[in-house]
């Protein structure tokens, strides 16, 4: 009734023949006579034609025409005088015979093209519009490949898609908790789930031995980053499984979705590279390694002068950037004021440039030449592998503050050499993270994963050690799936066994009481044969984001939150009615 075909099906095969379109109105031209309508659907855009030769009553109806004006239109395909070959229907256009208008659209506050000229915020109050636009049509298009290929994937394997409860019970431990109050028990809440951990584990107790679910998980933090409060984890969980058929499982998993959402094939066994490896080297438990430049510590080289920032820090360390010698004095002023601010950290910036003098040798012209001699910049060169042409690129403080700050200056030079390259995939598995963590403001561990991750088996009397030093080197077969430097998945094997549970809760600094009154439904499951398991868990806004290059994961949500997790279109969060919290008890 509206249409025949879509506005991206048409080409040179079809000159000839009478079609019916239906879409937008993106653009309407005037042009010596002729006027131009280009008609957009979620398929693409096909450039309709009003001529001498189109019948009076469409002319008329054309006057009447604007911007997102719906139309369902009649005409012959025809071919263009002036094609446009960057559009797959550049080479046709519609003779129109007929129009009908299907509804007309007010003028709309920002202009439905790529790039729009419309704010943020503006483009959120009118996300259906702004979902209109390409980018949007097409990262939604991603998002359900995405989940489709997840489906399609896992189903094969054998993993069965179990939905779990939303209105559960608030625990501590993790983020804030979003809580929903219980009308029929005034009073009383529910909480909404962070994330299934505790029902996937139940359901490996109750004899699932493969489960997942694309599941919604809600967590109220503050939105620093690019978070959303409420947000998508592909949900995975299997028994009988120890890290490596978990990892060897989900790289499966990896590498279909890059070959049927990307057609790309990507070489595995994906590296895998320790936690402490990933500090060490890279400063960051989620390196980038589309491109090398590792850190370097120099500490013992160091030392010895009177620069104290350097002979009296805990950890000297560097970078060598390639072919950056060239970087003039402005440049390094500029860098050293980036590294500076308190978003970074750094106190100084030392550089070094390495040339060839006349003589053919290397040789060094530093910001610290007053305080070390070329042998000493030589055997810093030496160490970090520079070559005529390099920059050395140093800093200094305490060790792991001191390394954060290098891994953040190695993505930045990565960014300023271009060598963070757009389309360049570079999967990495992060693996035996440390089980706690401590916090010295709040003076108790905290679990670096979640409580449920079990130590590796040779640590489990260290757990039980209660000795703080014993404690901080339990380590847990807990592993991060990591994708160009971004976080994309986690998880670990689990603890299956109640009293091991129970102490690791006593570890993290819970009551008796507590323990009883949070989690006691976990630790009798598991006194009722709990088999070992382990699985992990996908952030699939933020892979989505990747996958279709974008920077926010908004853009990969239909209907996203702000930064300060409002939605501007619906004005949520608001006030309820009083009746309303009466009956709520509130
Ligand atoms: N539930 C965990 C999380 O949300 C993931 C996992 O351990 O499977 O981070």
């Amino acid at each position: 009734m509206y249409r025949t075909h879509t506005c991206g099906a048409l080409n040179m095969s079809h000159v000839g023949q009478p079609v019916q379109l239906a879409g937008w109105i993106q653009r309407i031209r005037e042009l010596g006579g002729m006027t131009f309508i280009d008609l957009r659907d979620r398929y693409g855009i096909t450039q309709l034609v009003i001529n001498e030769d189109t019948p009076a009553d469409v002319k008329t109806i054309a006057e009447t025409l604007g911007r997102e004006f719906v139309l369902s239109v009649h005409g012959t395909v025809v071919e263009r005088s002036n094609k446009n070959p960057k559009l797959p229907t550049g080479d046709i256009e519609i003779a129109l015979s007929a129009i009908q208008i299907l509804n007309a659209s007010e003028i709309p506050p920002f202009t439905l093209e790529e790039p729009s000229d419309g704010g943020e915020e503006l483009r959120a109050r009118y996300r259906y519009l702004d979902l209109r636009r390409g980018p949007l049509q097409r990262a939604m298009a991603l998002r359900h490949s995405m989940t489709q290929e997840t489906r399609n994937y896992l189903s094969q394997c054998g993993f069965l898609e179990i939905e779990t409860p939303f209105l559960i019970k608030s625990t501590p431990e993790g983020a804030r908790d979003f809580v929903v109050p219980s009308r029929m028990s005034p009073g009383q809440f529910y909480a909404l789930p962070q994330s299934p951990q505790t029902f996937k584990q139940l359901l490996m107790v109750g004899g699932f031995d493969k489960y997942f679910q694309i599941v919604r998980c809600f967590r109220d933090e503050d939105l620093r980053a690019d978070r959303q409060p409420e947000f998508t984890q592909i949900d995975c969980e299997m028994s009988f499984v120890d890290q490596e058929a978990v990892l060897l499982q989900f790289e499966g998993l990896a590498c279909h979705l890059f070959k049927t959402v990307l057609q790309k094939d990507i070489p595995t066994p994906f590296p895998r590279m320790t936690y402490k490896t990933a500090m060490e080297t890279y400063g960051s438990d989620k390196p980038d390694i589309r491109f090398d430049m590792p850190l370097h510590e120099i500490t013992h080289l160091a030392g010895g002068t009177e620069f104290a920032l350097l002979s009296t820090a805990e950890y000297v360390g560097g970078i060598c950037v390639k072919g950056a010698a060239t970087y003039t004095r402005k440049q390094l002023d500029q860098l050293t004021d980036w590294i500076k601010q308190p978003t970074v950290g750094a106190q100084l910036l030392v550089y070094a440039r390495c040339s060839t003098g006349e003589d053919g040798a290397l040789m060094y012209k530093s910001s610290v030449d007053k305080f070390f001699n070329q042998e000493a910049l030589h055997a810093w060169g030496r160490v970090m592998g520079a070559e005529d042409g390099d920059l050395l690129l140093v800093t200094s403080g305490p060790r792991e503050a001191t390394q954060h700050v290098l891994g953040t200056l190695r993505l930045e030079m990565g960014d300023r050499l271009g060598l963070r390259k757009e389309g360049v995939f570079a999967p990495l598995w992060v693996y035996d993270f440390p089980l706690l963590e401590w916090d010295e403001e709040t003076e108790r561990f905290y679990a670096k994963h979640h409580p449920f991750t079990a130590p590796k088996p040779e640590d489990v009397d260290a757990l039980f050690s209660n000795d703080r030093n014993r404690l901080a080197q339990v380590h847990a077969n807990a592993y991060d799936f990591v994708i160009n430097g971004t976080e994309v998945g986690g998880g670990s094997i689990r603890i299956h066994n109640a009293r091991v549970q129970e102490q690791m809760f006593h570890v993290l600094g819970l009551s008796k009481e507590e323990i009883d009154s949070k989690f006691s439904f976990i630790i009798e499951a598991f006194r009722y044969g709990a088999p070992p398991h382990g699985g992990i868990a996908f952030g699939l806004d933020r892979w989505c984001a990747l996958f279709s290059g974008h920077e926010s994961i908004r853009d990969c949500i239909a209907f996203p939150k702000n930064n300060s997790g409002r939605d501007i279109m619906l004005d949520a969060p608001s006030g309820i009615d009083p009746a309303q919290k009466k009956e709520l008890g509130l």
